[in-house]
């Protein structure tokens, strides 16, 4: 736990961010600016910045954190059309909150960028 970080705030029930799933790894809230229909983030409980930071000792967290967020999409209706994960890390992928969090984004035609 971070004090002046928001995800930290919401994981530990200081903050509202009306999370939909939670264990002793990861919790899972929706975005506050969706950027589709669909849009969660998936969190580490521990405060790690960035993925920069993952460790082996990380490697179930990691693992768990993609786990999470596909069973998310199955309870959201939203496995069989579609959705995508995403890991922003840095300042070129444009990471605006430094705790470790995973995109969930689905509900439309996602537009396809690899470049
Ligand atoms: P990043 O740009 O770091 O990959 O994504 C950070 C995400 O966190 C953004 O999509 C932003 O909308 C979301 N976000 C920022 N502050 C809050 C907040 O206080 N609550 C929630 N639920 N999401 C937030
Ligand atoms: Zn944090």
């Amino acid at each position: 736990m971070q004090p002046d970080c928001i995800f930290c705030k919401i994981i530990s029930g200081e903050l509202d961010g009306r999370v939909i799933y939670q264990d002793k790894l990861v919790t899972a809230f929706p975005d506050i600016h969706p950027a589709a229909p669909v849009h969660f983030l998936v969190v580490p409980n521990e405060h790690i910045s960035s993925l920069n930071d993952m460790e082996e000792q990380h490697e179930k967290l990691l693992g768990h954190l993609l786990f999470v967020a596909k069973t998310i999409a199955k309870q959201e209706g939203v496995d069989e059309d579609g959705y995508r994960l995403i890991i922003n890390t840095g300042p070129n992928a444009g990471q605006s909150v430094f705790h470790v969090h995973v995109h969930l984004i689905a509900g439309k035609l996602l537009p396809i960028q690899t470049r």
